[in-house]
């Protein structure tokens, strides 16, 4: 079930119908199972667990169970066992038991029960999402027959291995476990009179000791299958079948040459080992500028939690997991597992079961990567921290950052927040010396931060004209190109042009299922809707009016290629957004390019602001610095003079220089004139003043409810009934939260739907959730209206 269906949020519509008295005896040793579901409810149901799964089964593990009306079998999670009796409720017993062991161990339950509490979300939810799919189905796993000695079988459990639900036993089916041989005087075969060869088969097993493959087997006794059939046809041995993994691919390691930490650097990893040796939950923020060797430090901090048999997690971004990053760890650690968003079940399994067993050192991947199974997690590490994609934006709507805290904090391990821009929420929590700081305010090797210039295009004449790329810009880019340095070219815009302008109309088309103007992709010779992904070919007419011709406004990365192909004839430029990239591995064949100068211009959305570092990039471009700022969102400055930092940090990397070229309209923006000044902490100050004035995040907690549904009427109307019960929640808890709408979304047309929200904030966090938890279960249900609650959200369209 998705969030969509919030609507039945707390209800207790599930709970079976026909409530017994509490018969039960209160003195019988009965055992009874917590059970919580894939569905938005708070509630933790109880089941008998049957004597047969009384030994087998425990918190973590997943059960079949008939639930709700018409007891449907359903699979839920079960998070504790218990003998206490709930009052008046009829109990219904478990139907299988789904998994052999636990899914997650004790600590990784507590944190995800912590995520559905914050995240106002069920708990059965937050379990459904973090474990892999491939990791419930067993995927990749493939059942191998191993050959035991028939003496070693014991007369009851279950058969080793048997794959599939264990269901308690109805027939008298024979199931015995292994008993492992720990009795080699058991072995009377070894009197039998056998063939030699059967014989030297029994001798096999007897001095492994353990049950085999067949091929091991017939290695170790030096024959063919014949002679281990022959004995399974005599009883003496038997055939059990269990479940292996294939494993999964490591990287290979390479080899690396020895750095030298600078004295910002050694600070930084001598704090940070500091914490460490202490075994102690601190979060730490590495704030380093961009090339000022905060991979090095991470590395440095992760050896040292390695040399104690410990394990490290690292989240980066999706769009920085290049083999680039890979290679920079797997050549410094013997074991690595990389999670990305593009492995395959089976792959996702085995990664799991290996991070799982302890053998993998360090695990480096995306936001999902912060719930791998690490059984002695030594550090995490967040690099980049200040990156939206850690935000999950569907159920559970967790912040990668804040469950890492919850979890270092369980697990007593440090954790480290690095990044050039850090959040004005992690930089808050610095200043008021919640969290330690580490600040490497310069480049390693003593390189200089590049120069910024901020170049006014309202009196381009090029501009003026339609370019992407005005006077002084291009200018500079035929200086680069002459002293054989190469360019960054960034634009925050895909495709050709972002508006279809209709001057009958005196607007842009916009997508009929979404109140968002369409963009035109040439290449496709499509009109694309951004957020919903519909395209349709390009109008002739306007869809409105009907009048021709019109207009394509804007520019685009694809339309900024066409213009520099024109314009720089003879030089070679390559283009990076999603729609050139769409394919696994393209990114990395596109940048090896870029490294060995086969290709002068890189131009491309946010894929190329982050994290790359070529020493021969001399020039970057920002090609309209605008494009974030007058967003609706309290963020829009923040991100804003982060994008700017980020993009200017990829030029300047080497002794060769660099500088960098900021296109705006609005020159005078703080945001803009403090990322071109590398002035982090006079932007960080005035931003944090202005917030405090406004009472927003970081200075205070934020939920927003978002009330969707096709019919404007009904979702207007369903909004103001959720704001009542909202209101009165708040009275009647005397509750200090303040309430804003219902009003439309910025967005108010997406996929059909039209949107309402509210923007619930206070101080703390715990009033936002209290009235939630008093008034969502008294939202009426309606067919065709759903509401969603996201906690702190990042996105506010
Ligand atoms: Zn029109
Ligand atoms: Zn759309």
């Amino acid at each position: 079930m998705t969030d969509s269906h919030q609507a039945s949020l707390f209800s207790e519509a599930d709970l079976p119908p026909d409530l017994l008295p509490w018969e039960i005896a209160a003195g019988e040793d009965r055992l009874l199972a917590e059970v919580v579901f894939n569905r938005p409810l708070t509630t933790i149901f109880q089941y008998f667990v049957p004597n047969e799964l009384r030994e087998m089964i425990g918190p973590g593990q997943r059960v079949q169970v008939p639930f709700g009306r018409g007891d449907k079998l359903t699979i839920g999670f079960c998070v504790g066992l218990t003998t206490t009796f709930p009052p008046g409720r009829r109990i219904k017993t478990i139907a299988a038991l789904i998994d052999r062991e636990a899914l997650l161990d004790a600590r990784m339950l507590e944190l995800t029960r912590w995520i559905a509490d914050r995240y106002l979300c069920g708990w059965g939810q937050v379990l459904e999402s973090i474990i892999p799919r491939g990791v419930k189905s067993k995927a990749g796993s493939r059942e191998v027959t191993f050959f035991a000695l028939a003496s070693w079988r014991a007369e009851t459990g279950q058969p080793l291995g048997e794959p599939g639900a264990v269901r308690p036993r109805t027939s008298e089916q024979e199931s015995g476990a292994l008993r492992h041989p720990a009795h080699p005087e058991a072995t009377s075969e070894l009197d039998l009179k056998l063939p030699a060869k059967q014989r030297a088969v029994i001798e096999a097993l007897v001095a492994v000791g353990r049950p085999m493959r067949v091929d091991e087997l017939a290695e170790a006794a030096q024959c063919g299958t014949a002679p281990i059939h022959g004995l399974r046809d005599k009883g003496l041995i038997v055939a059990l079948r269990e479940r292996v993994m294939s494993a999964p691919v490591m990287p290979t390691p390479e080899a690396h040459r020895e750095i030298r930490l600078n004295p910002d650097q050694q600070r930084a990893v001598d704090t940070i080992l500091s914490v460490v040796r202490a075994s102690e939950h601190r979060t730490l923020l590495l704030h380093g500028v961009t090339g000022s060797g905060k991979t090095e430090v991470y590395i440095r901090a992760i050896e040292e939690v390695v040399s104690y048999g410990r394990q490290a997690i690292v989240l980066v971004p999706e769009i920085s997991l290049t083999p680039q990053t890979i290679r920079r760890f797997a050549s410094r650690f013997s074991s690595i597992a990389v999670l990305h968003s593009h492995l395959t079940d089976a792959e996702r399994h085995g990664h799991w079961q290996q991070i799982a067993s302890g053998a993998v050192q360090v695990v480096v991947g995306a936001r999902s990567a912060i719930f791998a199974p690490t059984p002695h997690l030594g550090l995490i590490v967040i690099d980049e921290e200040h990156e939206t994609s850690f935000k999950q934006d569907s159920t559970p709507r967790y912040h990668a950052r804040e469950v890492a805290r919850r979890r270092a904090e369980l697990e007593k391990v440090p954790l480290i927040l690095g990044s050039a821009t850090p959040t004005l929420e992690s930089f808050l929590k610095v200043l008021r010396k919640e969290d330690l700081h580490l600040s490497m305010p310069s480049r390693v090797e003593r390189l200089p931060l590049p120069p910024v210039l901020i170049v006014d295009i309202r009196n381009d004449p090029a501009i003026a004209k339609g370019s992407a790329i005005g006077r002084a810009l291009f200018t500079s880019m035929m200086d680069a190109l002459k002293a054989k340095g190469q360019i960054i070219l960034f634009l925050n815009v895909r495709g050709f042009s972002p508006v279809l302008w209709c001057r009958g109309c005196g607007e842009g088309v916009k997508c009929p299922d979404c109140d968002i103007t369409l963009t035109y992709h040439k290449e496709r010779a499509v009109a694309l809707c951004h957020s919903c992904d519909r395209s349709a070919p390009l109008p002739k007419v306007c869809p409105k009016c009907g009048k021709p011709g019109l207009l394509n406004l804007g520019i685009g990365t694809e339309r900024l290629e066409a213009e520099v192909k024109a314009r720089f004839p003879n030089v070679a430029c390559l283009r990076m957004d999603s729609d050139t990239m769409s394919q696994r591995g393209s990114h990395d064949v596109a940048l090896e390019k870029f490294r060995h100068g086969e290709v002068q211009i890189l131009l491309g959305t946010q894929m190329i602001a982050k994290g790359l570092d070529f020493p021969n990039v001399t020039l970057v471009g920002v090609i309209d610095a605008d494009t974030l700022l007058h967003q609706p969102d309290i963020r829009s400055m923040e991100r804003t003079f982060q994008l700017i930092a980020q993009v200017a940090g990829r030029t300047g990397r080497s002794a060769k220089g660099g500088r960098v070229l900021v296109q705006t309209s609005s020159p005078e923006q703080p945001p803009i004139v403090r990322a071109a000044a590398h002035d982090f902490l006079g932007f960080a100050t005035d931003e944090l003043r202005h917030r405090q004035a406004l009472k927003v995040p970081p200075f205070s907690q934020m939920c927003r409810v978002i009330v969707r549904g096709p019919d404007e009427k009904e979702v207007h109307a369903y909004s103001d009934k959720v704001g009542e019960l909202l209101r009165a929640a708040a009275k009647e808890l005397a509750l200090d939260v303040r309430i804003l709408g219902p009003a439309p979304c910025p967005v108010t047309r997406l996929k059909a739907n039209f949107r309402y929200h509210l923007q619930l904030t206070s101080i703390e966090l715990s009033p936002l959730q209290k009235i939630w938890l008093h008034a969502a279960p008294k939202f009426p249900s309606h067919p065709e209206v759903e509401f969603v609650v996201d906690v702190d959200p990042l996105n506010l369209r």
